[in-house]
């Protein structure tokens, strides 16, 4: 029998943690949002070809595509880069403005990207983007203090290049393989 891994159930509790805050305070804000982020400016939008395929609505094949991109005649709002897609600067075409909502929500054809933001676990740690409006960073710190127990601490630090990602570093616990 092989015993939980420590570090891997913080992780667990703060990507709870991290969903639970995008259902109580960012996704209820979202159809009144002053700059959504489906918009795609200034956000980037990663993407699989069966995601690309899927939401841009694309009936040809993905070497069709390809040559289209390399030859200048594709969407201008896509790139492609280590065989993945990235959509910029024009609205994702699964977003309906009119309603301010994701016609792909509830779809495993959704990108992971956007199930993340503006808020995730990463590596134990976790991401806040303040690109998002809904985001309030001191009720945020203090949803998750309020989730992982009063043993731990919250540090929080900003990205030098691009200061509105904020991690939550947690430390302490006593659990092995924390810092304190
Ligand atoms: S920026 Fe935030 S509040 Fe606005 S649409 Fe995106 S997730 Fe929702
Ligand atoms: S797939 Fe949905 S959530 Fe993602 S950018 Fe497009 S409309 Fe927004």
């Amino acid at each position: 029998m092989s015993r939980q891994n420590p570090r891997r159930s913080l992780a667990k509790e703060l990507a709870a943690a991290a969903a639970s805050y995008q259902v109580a305070a960012v996704i209820p804000h979202c159809v009144t949002c002053s700059k959504p982020c489906c918009r795609l400016d200034p956000l980037v939008l990663e993407l699989e070809w069966k995601q690309l395929k899927v939401i841009w609505l694309l009936d040809e094949s993905r070497n069709a595509f390809d040559r289209r991109l390399a030859s200048g005649k594709g969407p201008e709002e896509i790139r492609s880069a280590d065989g993945l897609y990235f959509a910029h600067r024009k609205v994702c075409p699964a977003y309906d403005e009119g309603h301010g909502t994701c016609r792909v929500y509830d779809q495993d054809i959704k990108p992971a990207g956007c199930s993340d933001f503006p808020v995730y676990e990463d590596q134990g740690s976790i991401t806040a983007d303040l690109r998002c409006e809904a985001v309030d960073l001191k009720a945020l710190v203090a949803w998750i203090a309020r989730a992982i127990g009063p043993e731990f601490r919250i540090i929080q630090s900003a990205d030098a290049e691009f200061p509105f990602l904020v991690t939550l570093s947690v430390k302490g616990g006593g659990r092995p393989g924390q810092g304190r």
